[in-house]
């Protein structure tokens, strides 16, 4: 089934198995927002920061399927779009991943306890290709496993927690939460930086009052 055209001068793609005739010129979530598509209740920034629009694409000259954020992706010709939510899966491990900081517990040792998962690790890149941010998620995860935690935490900086690396694992491991375990844990364990420990000193002084 094909919907409606909205203009004279569109472009025809297929939208998790609905032909759709759309703006061209336009990112995919702007297309489909002229359609009236109700699809993007969930798109946030549109910047590419959010990572909430995430979308799989195969394009029509193309046999690969690749991830990408919708809110980037210009709409092509004959370009076919799934959005995954609907392959979402809730991880158990996810739901279980609680933790605190702390400085007695060395950071490796405590990554293992609270993501035990991720040494289970096949290394079969399911995340690395996954990722629209083109991070290495898998090298991260080696990283992680090899207790390299600020090299790992330092790979995901562009990481907008979209969550498709989770999506994609068959061991049910949350590389973006992995990364943020390592950065987190890899800043609690180094000083404050100078300005911002007077400023909380100040504060637990009552030195510093908030205007209302
Ligand atoms: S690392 Fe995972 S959550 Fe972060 S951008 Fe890549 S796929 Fe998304
Ligand atoms: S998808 Fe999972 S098992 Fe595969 S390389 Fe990435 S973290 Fe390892």
């Amino acid at each position: 089934m094909t919907n409606t055209a909205t203009s004279e001068q569109c472009t025809n793609i297929t939208v998790n198995g609905t032909g759709l005739a759309v703006s061209p010129g336009h990112s995919l979530i702007q297309a489909l927002w002229k359609t009236g598509h109700p699809l993007f209740k969930r798109a946030s920034c549109l910047e590419g920061v959010c990572g909430s629009c995430r979308v799989m694409v195969r394009y029509a000259d193309e046999p690969e399927v690749k991830m990408a954020l919708a809110c980037q992706t210009k709409v092509e010709s004959g370009m076919q779009v799934v959005f995954p939510q609907h392959l979402e899966r809730q991880s158990a491990a996810l739901q279980t991943h609680r933790y605190q900081l702390q400085s007695s517990i060395p950071a490796d040792q405590h990554l293992h306890e609270v993501f035990p998962e991720t040494a289970h690790c096949r290394h079969c890149h399911g995340c690395t290709v996954a990722c629209p941010k083109g991070i290495d998620v898998e090298k991260g995860i080696t990283l992680a496993n090899d207790n390299e935690l600020t090299a790992a935490g330092d790979l995901f900086v562009n990481c907008v927690m979209c969550d498709l690396c989770v999506t994609s694992c068959p061991e049910d491991i949350a590389p973006n939460y992995v990364a943020l375990f390592a950065r987190r844990t890899t800043a609690f364990n180094k000083p404050l930086p100078g300005n911002l420990a007077a400023r909380l000193q100040a504060l637990q002084r009552g030195e510093l009052k908030i205007e209302y």
